[in-house]
C-alpha cells in the first residue's frame, strides 16, 4: 500500500502469533489489489480508465468503500474527496517550486475534482466517473480501511488483543498481556523529542495526518502538502492532526479532512460527532483539542 504495516498480536506462543500475522498480511495485500491506483489491473484503475465512458461493475466491498467515502465528503462539505486524484499536480513540496502558481492555474487544477460526479448504482454495483479525465484514489482512507479489515479478521480468528500500525495510524483492540491498556504517545512535530500526551487507546483507532517536512513557503505563508480539493490551494495553519475514532477508516479520512477544513471548522465538525476526538498542532506549535480531550498544554 506504499506504506509500512506493523502488526502486533497477543497470542499463546510464537507459532500461533506468526500464523495470525501472516493471515493479516494476506488480507492487507488482498485489499491493496482492490484499491490500488498503481496496479493497472485493479478495479479502482478500471473505474478510472472508464471515466466519462461507462460505469464499471465492482465488488460489493469496493462499492461500499466508495459509498462511505462519498458520505465523508458530504460530512465535510467536500474537504474530503476521493476524486482529489483528478487534480493536476501543480504544487511541489520537494523544494523545487520557485513561485506560486497563478490563481487561474490553481482554479483550473481542480476542474475535474468533484465527488458529486461519482455516480453509484447499487443494484448493478457499479461506479461511474461521469467526467473524462476524472480519477479516484484512496490515499486518505485506504490504509485505515485495510487496518480495520485486518483487525476484524484477527478478532474473528480469536485473537484477543493486538495493534495494527499502518505507518503510525494505530488500530487497537484488547489489552496488553499485563492487563494495561494500549497507549499512544502524541508528539509535536515541531519538537519531536517531547511527547505532550500519552493517551489510552481502548478498542479504537488513532490516526495522524501531517508531514511537517512536506510544505512550501510563499510570502511567509506555509502551505502544507495536503490540498483543498475545492479550491486547489494547499492547507495552511496546521502541521498535524490526530483523530481518535472507533474505526481507522473514519479516523484516517477525518484526519485529512480536518487538515483541509482548518482549526476552527475542523474542531467544530469533530465536536459534533459522537465518539470522535481530535488533537491539532498548528504551525506555531500550539495545541488545540476537541471538547472531550484533556491534556496538559505545554
Ligand atoms: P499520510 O500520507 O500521512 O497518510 P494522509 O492520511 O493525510 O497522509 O493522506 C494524504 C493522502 O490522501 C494524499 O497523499 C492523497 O493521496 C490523499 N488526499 C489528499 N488530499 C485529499 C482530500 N482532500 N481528500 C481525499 N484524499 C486526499
Ligand atoms: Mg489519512
Amino acid at each position: 500500500m506504499g506504506s509500512r504495516f506493523d502488526i502486533t498480536v497477543v497470542a499463546k506462543d510464537q507459532i500461533s502469533a506468526d500464523t495470525y500475522i501472516d493471515a493479516a498480511i494476506t488480507e492487507i495485500q488482498r485489499i491493496e489489489k482492490l484499491i490500488s491506483s498503481w496496479d493497472k489491473e485493479s478495479q479502482t484503475s478500471l473505474i478510472n480508465s472508464n471515466a466519462g465512458i461507462q460505469p464499471v461493475k465492482v465488488d460489493d466491498e469496493l462499492f461500499g468503500l466508495v459509498q462511505r467515502a462519498i458520505g465523508i465528503s458530504k460530512l465535510t462539505d467536500g474537504a474530503f474527496d476521493i476524486s482529489y486524484a483528478s487534480m493536476d499536480r501543480i504544487w511541489k513540496f520537494d523544494g523545487s517550486m520557485t513561485q506560486m502558481p497563478s490563481a487561474s492555474e490553481i482554479k483550473a487544477s481542480v476542474a475535474k475534482v468533484g465527488y458529486k460526479n461519482i455516480i453509484l448504482n447499487k443494484e448493478e454495483s457499479t461506479v461511474f466517473l461521469s467526467q473524462k479525465g476524472m480519477k479516484i484514489g484512496f490515499g486518505a482512507i485506504g490504509k485505515g480501511y485495510a487496518a480495520d479489515k485486518a483487525k476484524k479478521l484477527l478478532i474473528s480468528k480469536g485473537v484477543t488483543a493486538g495493534i495494527i500500525n499502518a505507518s503510525g495510524d494505530m488500530n487497537t483492540w484488547g489489552k496488553q498481556p499485563d492487563g494495561s491498556d494500549w497507549k499512544v504517545a502524541i508528539t509535536n512535530p515541531l519538537n519531536k523529542n517531547n511527547a505532550f500526551a500519552l493517551l489510552p487507546v481502548i478498542d479504537k483507532a488513532v490516526v495522524t495526518s501531517g508531514n511537517y517536512e512536506k510544505y512550501v513557503i510563499f510570502d511567509d505563508k506555509r502551505y502544507a502538502h495536503i490540498i483543498d480539493p475545492r479550491t486547489g490551494y494547499p492547507a495552511t495553519g496546521i502541521v498535524s492532526v490526530t483523530v481518535f475514532a472507533p474505526k481507522a477508516e473514519l479516523a484516517d479520512a477525518l484526519a485529512t479532512s480536518v487538515f483541509v477544513m482548518g482549526i476552527e471548522v475542523g474542531l467544530n465538525r469533530i465536536n459534533q460527532l459522537a465518539s470522535i476526538e481530535c488533537i491539532i498542532v498548528d504551525d506555531q506549535g500550539n495545541i488545540h483539542t476537541s471538547n472531550t480531550i484533556k491534556i496538559d498544554n505545554q
